[in-house]
């Protein structure tokens, strides 16, 4: 039995500032319950698709030209970023953007703000947080700025995670992260996947630990995808060991 389909980008072209070409026409699928992975080198068009699904792309002056993209059946090419979050599709951005400044906790909490939860529904969701990060719940009461980075991208997931997603889109997780600790938010994306059904969009230049925990995969190359398939036929596929894996 196939999964339905929650995600669907139909043929996306993205503009830059009037001028830049970036995506050239980007189609991919994320199925319910799946943990899809969009890999490819730095430059090759990762952040742009995951910004044009959140319509993030205002603020840096880019444009959906061609093409559409779905949610659940429905377009959402023009809604805004905090429609999406109602809808239940939050992303995690690059270099994790945690608010230097406010404690971990205090972080986390705003990502409740379009739930509109009373006092026990707001403890609860942070308890639910600190199940899946025990590490946020000694680090509560730090300032975010102060923590590691790995707690930082931690923060930023479960950020997320306050909203009720359904669906994560998750820009580079590992980036700048030591090989253990990208290793333990990967088994905590992979828990979220399979305990309270979360489906993710995951840009990676890893590919190599993006295969090990993605179902299917999508290769980007200067705006168009060059290659789909199983996450461990991928892994197996000569080229991308070339390209992509550093073996041959
Ligand atoms: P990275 O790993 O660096 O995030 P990526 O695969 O996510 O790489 P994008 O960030 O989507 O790639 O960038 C794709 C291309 O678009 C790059 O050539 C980049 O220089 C260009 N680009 C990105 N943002 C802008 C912008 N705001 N204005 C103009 N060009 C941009």
């Amino acid at each position: 039995q196939e999964a339905p389909v929650l995600l669907n980008v139909n043929g996306i072209e993205v503009i830059y500032n009037h001028v830049i070409l970036v995506l050239k026409g980007v189609s991919l699928t994320v199925p319910e319950g799946h943990i899809v992975a969009l890999l490819g080198a730095n430059g090759a068009g990762k952040t742009t698709t995951l910004r044009a699904v959140s319509n993030l792309l205002k603020a840096e002056r880019g444009d959906v030209t061609k093409g559409s993209i779905d949610y659940r059946g429905e377009r959402i090419d023009r809604l805004t970023p905090a429609d999406l979050v109602k809808r239940g599709v939050v992303q995690v951005m690059e270099g994790r953007h945690c608010f230097a400044h406010l404690t971990v906790e205090e972080n986390l909490l705003t990502g409740a703000y379009t739930r509109n939860l009373g006092r026990a529904d707001m403890h609860a969701a942070l308890e639910r947080v600190y199940q899946y990060f025990p590490r946020l719940k000694q680090r509560r009461g730090s300032q975010a700025g102060y923590t590691s980075g790995g707690e930082q991208q931690m923060t930023a997931i479960g950020r997320a995670l306050m909203a009720n997603p359904n669906m994560i889109l998750l820009d580079e997780p590992s980036m700048g992260l030591a090989p253990q600790i990208v290793e333990e938010i990967f088994e905590i994306v992979r828990d979220l996947n399979q305990r309270e059904k979360v489906s993710f969009l995951l840009a990676e230049q890893n590919t190599n630990i993006a295969l090990r925990y993605a179902d299917y995969g999508y290769i980007l190359e200067n705006g168009r995808v060059m290659m789909d398939g199983e996450a461990r036929e991928l892994a197996e596929n000569e080229d991308v060991k070339e390209f992509y894996l550093g073996v041959s």
